[in-house]
């Protein structure tokens, strides 16, 4: 790249102020200063070119909805654009990004942004999946490769950390967050932000965040995405908002606003989240982008025409318009009719300018566009391996009957389902840059991995589901899987004839990638009726059933969770899933994941959540047994299938000497809390202990447990461990009915384990 004509032609600020300068300024002193920057260039827009800032079309590639946006080379020469997103290749970066700064009169560079949900072209397992590892270092460097890549290929800004929490695994996009918990959701916020961003968003290879979709996108009634949410503050503050703080304190770049209402105003135009929360209360000093049409979705809301939402989003404190082009063609006659003021679209105007500052993109428009960079940094072999490690850390062990996993690299294995011949699924959605030709697929990571020494059949056993139009809207996006069109009958006989030689059978069931994520709700979330008769039939012929459980969401495994021998959870978990599953399933790999999303007996139980209330009339019994006039239902238990924190080994772990430091603690003391650990099994293991209090009488009720510490340990066989944690008084405080954020005094228990449903609790006091 010819970096020095192109720093002279582009070098924006000194440039106009020195050459172009409408009032001609002169250059401000502290050339440091981004606000002193941004004002110079403010002082020389138009308003047309204000209001181009704030206009984020989409390119038409890897759109979400309908791209209506035409002519936008046009109007990036007209200043009439800000920025773009979801286009994959340099070259066109390169180009686009020439135009703004060739032919448009004030030069300003675009910003150039991606879903660039987990991974880039290197791709790690879905969010959910990835935060079943309950590792935050080996969270924070997936972020980090994949702002490396996609930083590579010209990206500057991702639309990630989703962090929205949800307590129903109706909701299709439970997929790309990190499950139900406040304070595990908090920690991932963090570790994702820091690996985009790292120290110094100015580098070539760090990528703005943003996170998203603020707010409480993850509460949607009934599941069912886009829908209404009603929530009180209080829930709101302690249950669902911590994970947006966190990222907000771990200084993300731009928030995007979610599509929902909050307390009747959609989070687009609603002043009090935008402004009073967001900027007032917690100091967040970025941009606020709007989702894709989220703008113009307020008109459906039924809350005022174009001009109108456009002129409430932009007082609400949204900055960017992605696609409504409601700001483009409404804020200036907003401004004529006094309904926007000059100084609250300068406002919104300084904030994408100082985002592109600060992202070094008036220094070098181009610097993220080295071809050389594009070709050596992206899916590399170093990079591949590290999402195998990743994949592998991800699953959960749900069952495991008589120790049949690990499997032994001999014998004759049969490998059967939809889903055990299909690359284009391993991703998972939204990962829009994966080269899904690429991923390794299950079938051939097992014959790769099983060695010479081991045979392994296929058979399909079923299509994905009986009925082909669902089949065809759940396998779009390229993610196909091409339908048999052979009987029910006949698919299932083939499969029941070869295991009838074999030793074991791997049944790669579930779901396909896209039956979650965005606009995937489901009501019914069990596996599908024609992969449930499979099972059953392959049961049938008693040899062990090992589930390979593919799936965006929790699913409802009541039945499976019977019939079949082992179960192992593999979400969608990458380029490398094929690999990974084989990794774990021969040993290679001792699975430590642990779910962070609790698995329903059945839909009825949702929303259902480890850390509920106790209400008045709590069942205090876990056998199932029902009790007239109490809280619980007449046909399921209350208790879940698995509970959050939930995920065997191959080894097992005892927990002893559960220590605390103290009876009783002040408001300036800690209480330190330590447990022994010991790899009682065969096998050298990672363990997630984790930490749960409860707060025991309070001014508002409290949950039952809430997580508040986990460490992730590796344990040879036979090694014990000693894992201590730190309860500070900043551990006990939550939002009480006035929204203060306190600790009350009174007893509190505490409670170590292997998963949300331990009983291992102790006691201490919190004085004043
Ligand atoms: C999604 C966002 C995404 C955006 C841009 C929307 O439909 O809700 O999560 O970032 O599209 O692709």
């Amino acid at each position: 790249m010819k970096k020095i004509s192109l720093t002279i032609i582009c070098s924006a600020a000194l440039f106009f102020v020195s050459c172009n300068s409408k009032e001609n300024r002169s250059i401000p002193s502290n050339e440091n200063s981004f606000e002193v920057k941004v004002d110079s260039i403010l002082s020389l827009m138009t308003v047309e070119e204000k209001i181009g800032q704030l206009n984020l079309p989409s390119a038409g590639q890897f759109t979400t909805g309908q791209a209506k946006n035409s002519d936008i080379g046009g109007k990036i020469e007209k200043g009439l654009v800000g920025g773009l997103f979801n286009i994959k290749s340099i070259a066109s970066i390169r180009d686009i990004q020439k135009i703004a700064i060739e032919k448009s009169r004030l030069k300003i560079p675009l910003v150039f942004g991606m879903d660039v949900i987990h991974g880039y072209e290197t791709t790690f397992p879905i969010p959910l999946g990835l935060s079943c590892s309950w590792d935050m270092e080996l969270i924070e460097k997936t972020a980090r490769m994949a702002a490396q890549e996609a930083t590579a290929d010209g990206i500057n800004w991702t639309f990630s950390p989703m962090v929205d929490i949800s307590r129903d695994p109706r909701w299709g996009r439970v997929s790309e967050g990190s499950g139900e918990d406040p304070f595990l959701g908090s920690e991932v916020a963090k570790a994702m932000v820091q690996g985009y961003q790292g120290d110094d968003l100015a580098q070539n290879n760090t990528l703005m965040a943003c996170v998203k979709h603020f707010a409480l996108y993850g509460a949607p009634e009934a599941g069912r995405d886009y829908n209404t949410v009603d929530m009180s503050r209080i829930r709101m503050y302690n249950e669902y908002l911590p994970p947006y703080k966190a990222a907000v304190d771990a200084g993300v770049g731009s928030v995007m606003a979610s599509f929902n209402e909050i307390d009747g105003i959609p989070a687009t135009g609603n002043k009090w989240l935008l402004t009073d929360l967001l900027r007032d209360q917690w100091g967040f000093k970025g941009f606020v982008v709007s989702d894709y049409t989220g703008i113009e979705e307020m008109i459906y809301h039924g809350v005022g025409d174009l001009q109108q939402v456009s002129a409430q989003a932009l007082n609400a404190g949204l900055d960017m318009d992605m696609v409504s082009e409601g700001f483009l063609t409404t804020l200036k006659k907003s401004l004529e009719e006094g309904k926007i003021t000059i100084q609250t679209l300068d406002e919104a105007v300084k904030s994408i300018l100082t985002a592109k500052y600060k992202l070094g993109l008036f220094d070098d428009p181009y610097k993220y566009c080295d071809d050389n960079r594009a070709k050596t940094e992206i899916f590399t072999t170093e990079n591949r391996v590290f999402a195998r490690d990743v994949a592998t850390q991800s699953m959960v062990l749900l069952k495991n009957d008589n120790q049949i996993l690990p499997l032994k690299k001999s014998g004759k294995i049969l490998v059967v389902g939809p889903l055990a011949n299909t690359k284009e699924n391993m991703a998972g959605t939204w990962s829009v840059a994966t080269p899904k030709d690429k991923s390794i697929g299950f079938l051939d990571g097992i014959k790769e991995v099983s060695g010479e020494n081991t045979s392994v059949f296929y058979a399909k056993g079923s299509n994905l589901s009986y009925d082909e139009n669902f089949e065809k809207i759940v396998t779009m996006f390229g993610r196909e899987i091409p339908r048999d069109g052979r009987s029910d009958e006949q698919l299932r006989q083939e499969a029941i004839n070869i295991a009838s030689k074999c030793d074991v059978i791997i049944a790669a069931v579930g779901e396909s990638s896209e039956m979650s994520g965005e606009s995937s709700s489901r009501s019914d979330i069990s596996i599908p009726q024609a992969q449930k008769d499979l099972l059953r039939a392959l049961v049938k012929t008693g040899k062990p059933v090992v589930i390979v459980l593919f799936n965006g969401r929790p699913l409802v495994l009541t039945e499976e969770s019977k019939s079949a021998t082992a179960i192992l959870d593999v979400w969608f978990s990458g380029s490398e899933s094929g690999h990974a599953i084989a990794d774990v399933l021969f040993g290679n790999v001792n699975p430590s994941g642990k779910l962070t999303s609790t698995f329903p007996r059945n839909v009825g139980q949702i929303p259902i959540y480890y850390n509920h209330k106790n209400t008045g009339r709590p069942l205090n019994n876990k056998d199932g047994k029902f009790v007239k006039f109490l809280s619980n239902y007449l046909d399921v238990p209350n208790e879940p299938l698995y509970p959050f924190g939930f995920g065997l080994s191959y080894t097992t772990f005892n927990y002893s000497n559960f220590k605390l430091s103290a009876s009783k603690i002040n408001t300036s003391e800690s209480v330190q809390v330590s447990v022994d650990i010991t790899n009682s099994g065969n096998y050298d293991g990672k363990e997630v202990v984790q930490l749960y209090i409860r707060d025991l009488v309070g001014t508002v009720t409290r949950p039952v447990k809430e997580l508040k510490g986990f460490q992730k340990i590796n344990l040879k066989k036979g090694e014990t461990k000693t894992v201590i944690f730190n309860l500070s008084v900043e551990d006990l405080k939550f939002y009480n009915s006035n929204l203060d954020f306190v600790a009350e005094p009174g007893m509190f228990q505490v409670f170590v384990g292997t998963n949300s449903d331990t009983e291992l609790m102790k006691e201490f006091e919190l004085t004043q």
